[in-house]
């Protein structure tokens, strides 16, 4: 395949913009080689600048659901940018979207905008802990919850993937009220809340953990994790910014039938423009300048154009019966992975749910972190390449999930398993 162009690119970058890109896990780092330069995207399929077509499993790292440029969205985002790009004052799309979001994750009574996940966790975290008046927080190793100082303890995703779990630059101190347990482990949380008695101001979990890789929670772990919050006084802080809409259109909460304090979202709630939200009972929420001390706040939240992005992805979402169709899709791609690793004796332990899916290189399950650190990472690099020079382009990372969009049609998986099969004997 020939990425001449983007090797140019690439290399410009480099002078330019530290490491290339502008977010770690782009750069490709632990599979080695260099990334490709993308300049158009539609439906399932991305083209990078020299002309090759990829079938895309990233999806924008979630936003993609409906599948790339989506006429609906563009359309609106168009109409709205006729009308001025940002106001800076109250706009009525604000109006809309909160209410779909109320509407559509029954533990959301108020929402609040803001820009990216990350800030939808940090002001998350931080509202948890000017609610309960306590400082410390529980969160589980190889969950992500952006970059936030305080959060960026055994984080997942491009930390974990490059070695450093815990980042340079963040002060001891900003994170000695962050408790980092195992996920899965009951008796390692009840042991955290025995020790540090009316201290917990709460729990924030990735309900799915899905910047690991992918594994799911054990029966019961989310129903004690709500039980046990509860009996503390200490808040459940869900992070569906990968989950929220994905899983179902109420996210895992929904899902799993956990109703949480706080909610986290992103991703999917944007339709592929900058977005992150959070949310919860108001009576939280309220804690919220201007209404109460807590203070958060944003030049850019509640955009015009990221809103009207965001609501129709949702309205489309609530409408077209997306969630049974990427189902389907799910199940054929699961199918098809699976036989394709069983025909070339690879041993591979498969994680989906939903729209969801991991393929780690071990023949033992994965259910946390350490399970998904004893799989072969060697081979998943030489798997990420051989399936990128058949054109199909999974996340350059073992620690990442895979996305299906409603526009990965039966032929598109066909494509990929027949690509899958290819290269499975080849590893
Ligand atoms: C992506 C992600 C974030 C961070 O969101 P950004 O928009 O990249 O800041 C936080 N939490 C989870 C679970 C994520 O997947």
């Amino acid at each position: 395949m020939n990425r001449a162009k983007s090797e140019q690119l690439f290399a410009e970058a480099l002078n330019y913009i530290p490491g290339g890109v502008n977010s770690p896990v782009r750069a490709f780092r632990a599979v080695g080689g260099q990334p490709f330069f993308v300049n158009k995207a539609k439906g399932a399929s991305v083209w990078d600048v020299d002309g090759n077509e990829y079938i895309d499993y990233v999806g924008t790292w979630g936003p993609a659901i409906l599948g790339h440029a989506n006429p609906k969205i563009v359309k609106a985002i168009q109409e709205t940018a006729e009308q001025g790009t940002s106001f800076g004052i109250p706009n009525p799309l604000e109006v809309k979207m909160a209410k779909l979001v109320c509407e559509a994750v029954p533990s959301v009574q108020k929402v609040r905008m803001c820009n990216s996940g990350t800030e939808a966790c940090m002001s998350a975290i931080r509202l948890a802990r000017g609610f309960t008046k306590r400082d410390k927080i529980i969160k589980f190793d190889g969950c992500y919850h952006g970059h936030a100082d305080s959060l960026l303890v055994k984080a997942g995703s491009g930390a974990l993937t490059f070695g450093h779990p815990d980042s340079a630059g963040v002060p001891a101190a900003f994170t000695q009220h962050t408790i980092v347990l195992a996920y899965n482990d009951e008796d390692a949380v009840k042991a955290a809340f025995a020790a540090n008695k009316n201290e917990i101001a709460g729990i924030i979990i990735e309900p799915v953990p899905g910047n690991a890789g992918l594994y799911l929670p054990k029966p019961g772990y989310l129903e004690f994790l709500r039980t046990i919050t509860q009996e503390h006084g200490a808040l459940l802080i869900f992070d569906e910014v990968m989950t929220g809409f994905r899983l179902s259109l109420g996210g895992a909460q929904k899902l799993f039938g956990i109703t949480p304090d706080l909610s986290c979202f992103g991703k999917i709630i944007g339709g592929g423009l900058p977005v992150g939200a959070f949310g919860g009972r108001s009576e939280i929420m309220d804690y919220l300048a201007p209404l109460g001390p807590v203070y958060q706040a944003g030049t850019l939240s509640g955009n015009p154009l990221a809103m009207a992005a965001g609501i129709t992805i949702l309205e489309e979402l609530q409408t077209s019966g997306a969630y049974c169709k990427l189902e389907e899709i799910a199940e054929q791609l699961k199918a098809g992975m699976k036989e394709a690793a069983r025909a070339a004796n690879i041993p591979v332990w498969f994680n989906s749910i939903g729209s969801m899916f991991c393929a780690y290189f071990t023949s033992t399950p994965v259910h946390n972190l350490a399970d998904a650190m004893s799989s072969d990472r060697e081979r998943f690099k030489k798997y990420f390449h051989g399936m990128l020079n058949e054109g199909v382009y999974f996340a350059p990372s073992q620690f990442e999930a895979g996305f299906i969009s409603v526009a990965h049609y039966p032929e598109v998986i066909e494509r990929t398993v027949r690509a899958a099969h290819k290269v499975m004997k080849q590893l």
